[in-house]
């Protein structure tokens, strides 16, 4: 069953309202395994609507339109439905009778808007809606299924459980659609995609999305069909995964982050941690610290923001700040070793960088961050960034890179 779904209202347009209903209702047709193919949102417009009814009804064997069914002038999804199907609208008394019912119940008389609730396409169900007056109607059309839903998520779920869930159950019994999650840190889509390349011919490119945001890419495995057969699909996709993009995998599943993962591995390890930070400005302790248990490994950090203070508080030597500036290698390399021996742990992070907007030059511009990572009896590890964004965005991106630099140490066989 390939499904489409079309939300109506104007206000859905605008910059302030989401069109939630489609997931809600994208997350139904999953658990029945069908193919959501199209998502679309248009004003309440009757021509519009009526056209995007006759295009979607030819590509889906199911089409769920959501809104557009109440008493007001805008609500007009009804005419658009009955124009886009070339059939008349009729007068329901069942739902006139429940109308007035409704209305006599509160003292008053239905107005005529209020009996446009009552029009039905010909030869359509009526779906009864107890909490509102708009009823909802499923229409068959040349053995494709349309269902009108009311636009208020609360009456759009009644309906959806009580009519929708029950089609579905009949006619999608392929089992659920399943989504398993790898997530990767601080590496570019674009790699991410190259190496997947392989997955896409073996699996199929609709299997596999890959969605990024800042600092993390999702690579997301899609299987349905029956339950085992599904599973078995998706430890595959996932074990080649897995080998496809290596050690960059930072975890599987939503509820993880990258904080998380990193406190593991130093709990695993029995090893601490302390941070020295200048253009974060104590993100990436507030980061290790958001994990429940990180006293177990985390010792502390130090906010140095004046040159000043990297000597005093994390031990950096004044002639490598005059020397280098404050944002350079040496300087990164000084605050990780100083905090890890000033507070005794056995790795130290330092962080140094331009967060902007002001303070960038063309030697160093808005974005370049240098990161350390000192472990005891080792040689200090270092990473130059050049980081795009804002302000926010850089010192967002400059803890990502930090926690993940650490993860990517700790990986290490000999685990220091
Ligand atoms: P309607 O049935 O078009 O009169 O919609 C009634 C109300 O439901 C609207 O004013 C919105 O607040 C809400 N609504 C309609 N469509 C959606 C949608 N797709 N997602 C979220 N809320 C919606
Ligand atoms: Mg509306």
């Amino acid at each position: 069953v390939r499904a489409g779904i079309l939300a109506v209202g104007s206000e859905l347009l605008g910059s302030d309202r989401l069109d939630t209903n489609s997931l809600r209702l994208a997350r139904r047709l999953e658990s029945h395994g069908v193919e959501l193919v199209r998502k679309s949102v248009v004003g309440d417009d009757e021509a519009r609507i009526a056209a995007e009814i006759a295009g979607l009804i030819g590509e889906v064997d199911l089409l769920l339109v959501g809104g557009g069914l109440g008493p007001t002038a805008d609500d007009v999804t009804r005419e658009a439905c009955a124009r886009a199907l070339g059939r008349p609208l009729i007068e329901e008394p069942r739902v006139v009778a429940a109308i007035e019912r409704r209305f006599a119940a509160l003292g008053r008389v239905p107005t005529a808007n209020n009996r446009r609730q009552a029009l039905v396409v010909e030869g359509a169900e009526v779906l009864d809606n107890d909490h509102g007056t708009a009823p909802g109607q499923r229409v068959e059309v040349d053995g494709r299924v349309l269902f009108l839903l009311p636009g208020v998520p609360f009456e759009l779920d009644r309906l959806v459980e009580r009519y929708l869930e029950p089609w579905l159950a009949a006619h999608a019994p392929g089992g659920a659609l399943e989504r398993r999650t790898l997530r990767v840190a601080m590496r570019p889509e674009s790699e991410v995609d190259e190496r997947l390349a392989p997955l896409y011919d073996e699996f199929g490119r609709e299997a596999i999305t890959v969605l990024a945001s800042p600092g993390e890419v999702r690579v997301r495995f899609l299987a349905h069909g029956a339950e085992r057969s599904r599973r078995e699909r998706l430890e595959t996709m996932l074990r080649r995964g897995r080998a496809a993009l290596g050690e960059a995998v930072f975890a599987e599943g939503e509820e993880a982050t990258l904080e998380g993962v990193v406190g593991d591995l130093l709990a695993a390890r029995g090893r601490t941690l302390a941070t020295a930070e200048s253009c974060t400005g104590g993100l990436l302790a507030e980061r290790v610290t958001r994990v429940p248990g990180s006293s177990r490994y985390f010792l502390g950090g130090v906010v140095v923001y004046a040159d000043e203070l990297k000597s005093v508080l994390a031990g950096v030597p004044p002639e490598l700040v005059a020397a280098h500036g404050a944002v350079s290698e040496p300087v990164a390399r000084a605050l990780a070793e100083g905090v890890r021996e000033r507070l005794g742990s056995e790795f130290g992070i330092g962080v140094t960088g331009i967060a902007g907007p002001g303070g960038g030059s063309a030697e160093k511009p808005v974005g370049t961050v240098h990161l350390a990572v000192a472990v005891a009896g080792e040689p200090t590890l270092h990473r130059a960034l050049r980081l795009p964004g804002d302000r926010e965005r850089v010192r967002l991106l400059a803890s990502q890179a930090a926690l993940e630099m650490l993860r990517r140490r700790l990986l290490r066989a000999d685990g220091t």
